[in-house]
């Protein structure tokens, strides 16, 4: 069946057709790993796992890098306060947002790059820039030229000149475009480096996407995925470095996901209203989150709040206790009932046809649940032919791959539902909303409440960190 996908290139869906016939080079920003990762980037990574897995299952043979970013100012600026070596402590967050990964039952991706492994090619691919006029170097600092790209702004829709004149922060003079952006940056004391052409230092953000994607797929993509956020400047970016250097088209296919949002605003670590994919896997398990993810389309927005949550959660239990029933299910009768057999079929080619309309997994799961009432009626409990069960239990198998919304172990999930509640957790809910209200409290000087709110918490071993930024965020004493 044709694949469609939304292009942000063209702001149309697109049949996808990829390079190289049935074979598809598809790159996902992952993390930066100086922390927990939040459940907003959860979303990032349960959307790459969705392409990687409806690809797959459309019959694409798929080669998938998702990079981690372990060398980046927020993990030195952490290593600095934990006094640990930085990359030990990006090493140590990349494993354990592996095993988020693994409870949020995501296929492994073909590569993992990290940025302190690709070193020799990001150091290549910026003296291929300079070679070919598009670099510059200024006291071992290495800028790209944004003038010297083809077609600046393609992706974002934004023009240079534009750019220029909604400049607010004050922009190194040194540059020969205030958009110009760096490349290789000098290492300043008690920082981590490495040689370069241009003395020690460590390379900017954007250019270790253009050196892994080159590295493992090639000078030229099929599809690219990240958040909405990644498209100006870091998408625009990489697609600049990559042309510039290889003097091919860098990608043929732009898919960006939408954000997940607490309360009116994104959730992020600098606005300190994060709610970590660890703290909600541990409360409500792995499969909830991806189910939460999985229902809404990937460019709409999801609010993250406690219906959703409780609705996600239904529906896990939905799905599981059907698996279950399934598990223990035996044709009987001789005689197949041909209606019963063309609804299985029904029933894959729709699924199959809402994951190849832009992999719209909400709508997938919705033909899923359709499909679990019709088995339920006309299926368990009925005198159904061996063939018949054969083909449920295989359509549940299929639709399994596609969406990895039922666990290996459906009793286990199940049973992990019932533990769960009323668990007394932490409830995080309520933790931002005090932070909020903290925030109230010593915006309008009630330092009586603002102290008053911190003991409450205290009280129940959460310590709110007040941050240089003016954000607020907790731990667990
Ligand atoms: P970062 O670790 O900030 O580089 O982000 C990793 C991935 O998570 C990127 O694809 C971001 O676009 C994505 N991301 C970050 N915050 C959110 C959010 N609140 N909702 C959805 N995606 C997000
Ligand atoms: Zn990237």
């Amino acid at each position: 069946m044709e694949l469609k996908i939304h292009n942000n290139l063209s702001r149309k869906k697109e049949t996808f057709a990829p390079i190289e016939a049935g074979k598809v080079r598809f790159y996902s920003c992952g993390p930066t790993t100086y922390d927990f990762i939040h459940v907003g980037n959860g979303r990032a990574l349960v959307v790459g796992d969705l392409f990687h897995r409806v690809m797959k299952f459309l019959g694409y043979q798929v080669t998938f890098v998702r990079n981690f970013t372990d060398v980046d100012d927020k993990i030195i600026e952490r290593a600095n306060e934990n006094k640990e070596d930085p990359i030990k402590l990006a090493a140590r967050f990349v494993d354990e947002c592996l095993k988020d990964m693994d409870s949020l039952g995501m296929l492994p991706a073909t590569h993992t790059p990290k940025v302190s492994d690709t070193m020799p090619e990001i150091i290549r691919m910026i003296e291929e820039i300079i070679t070919n006029g598009a670099g510059y170097v200024i006291d071992g600092e290495v800028f790209f030229n944004v003038e010297k790209a083809i077609d600046y702004g393609k992706l974002s829709k934004k023009d240079l000149d534009g750019l220029q004149a909604g400049q607010r922060a004050e922009v190194d003079k040194r540059k020969k475009h205030s958009s110009d952006f760096v490349l290789w940056k000098p290492a300043k004391a008690g920082e981590p480096f490495w040689e370069s052409p241009w003395g020690k230092g460590r390379p900017g953000w954007h250019i270790e996407c253009s050196a892994m994607a080159k590295k493992f797929l090639g000078e030229t993509l099929d599809i690219h995925h990240g958040g909405v956020d990644l498209m100006f400047p870091h998408h625009e970016n990489e697609i600049a470095q990559s042309e510039a250097a290889n003097k091919k088209t860098f990608c043929n296919c732009w898919a960006h996901h939408e954000f997940l949002n607490f309360g009116s605003e994104k959730m992020s670590k600098s606005l300190g209203n994060v709610v970590t994919t660890r703290a909600f896997i541990e409360k409500f398990g792995g499969q909830v989150l991806r189910q939460l993810l999985l229902s809404v389309h990937y460019r709409a927005r999801i609010d993250w709040t406690d219906e959703v949550i409780e609705r996600a959660t239904q529906d896990v239990k939905r799905i599981h206790e059907f698996a279950v029933e399934l598990q223990g299910l035996a044709g009987t009768a001789v005689a197949t009932d041909a209606a019963a057999m063309s609804e299985v079929k029904a029933f894959m080619q729709s699924f199959t046809e809402e994951l190849a309309n832009d992999f719209n997994s909400a709508g997938a799961l919705g033909q899923f649940f359709s499909f679990i009432r019709f088995v339920r009626r006309d299926v368990i409990g009925k005198a159904a032919s061996v063939e018949l069960v054969a083909a449920v239990k295989e359509a549940v198998e299929k639709s399994k791959l596609a969406l990895g919304h039922i666990a290996h172990d459906p009793a286990a999930i199940l049973a992990a539902l019932e533990t769960n509640k009323g668990s007394g957790d932490v409830d995080e809910t309520w933790i931002q909303s005090m932070i909020e209200q903290r925030k109230t409290a010593k915006a309008t000087k009630d330092w009586k409440r603002a102290d008053e709110i911190r003991d409450e918490l205290k009280a129940k071993n959460i310590v709110l960190l007040d941050n240089k930024d003016g954000s607020i965020t907790w731990k667990m004493q």
